[in-house]
């Protein structure tokens, strides 16, 4: 009996220390919890956007903003963590623009966040929107820093 109880701790530890290290989280003075991100969101939005020659925040006639407007697509970046309302935004936007809506997900830790990716693929793929990742790879990372003089990486920069 006391093997299988610890067993179950084992087991149950194991799984909720594998959902904590999925993000990197902090918390602010009034206590809320956060996720914490390397870069900016718009470091890889640059990164990306100019790598496929898009338009990054083209205004929408009701004053939404396209993160990356594309010949083809119309493009919301999100982290991972904001998977669920990347689809929404990419929706919108493909009415508002008649692109193609493509979400783009950031995964600074691809390893354990890919999970996200295949769960919005697969409903892309349902209901016909385009999915793609990128990594921190896409913003040419040395001495941890990018290219992005406004990136939180290069804040204590001397
Ligand atoms: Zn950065």
């Amino acid at each position: 009996m006391i093997f299988l109880k610890l067993l179950i701790i084992f087991i149950f530890c194991n799984f909720s220390n594998a959902f904590a290290d999925t993000f990197d989280y902090g918390y602010t003075k009034d206590g809320f919890k956060y996720v914490k991100h390397k870069h900016n969101e718009s470091s890889y939005q640059h990164a990306y956007c100019s790598a496929h020659n898009g338009t990054e925040e083209y205004q929408n006639s009701d004053f939404t903003r396209v993160d990356c407007l594309t010949d083809e697509y119309a493009i919301e970046f999100d982290f991972a963590n904001k998977w669920a309302e990347s689809i929404g935004q990419a929706l919108h936007y493909q009415l508002m623009t008649s692109k193609k809506a493509k979400v783009v997900l950031i995964l600074e830790n691809p390893q354990k966040q890919m999970i996200y990716f295949n769960r919005v693929n697969k409903i892309g793929k349902k209901y016909q929107f385009d999915v793609e990742y990128i990594t921190p790879d896409i913003l040419k990372i040395k001495h941890n820093k990018c290219n992005y003089p406004d990136c939180k990486c290069n804040k204590h920069r001397i």
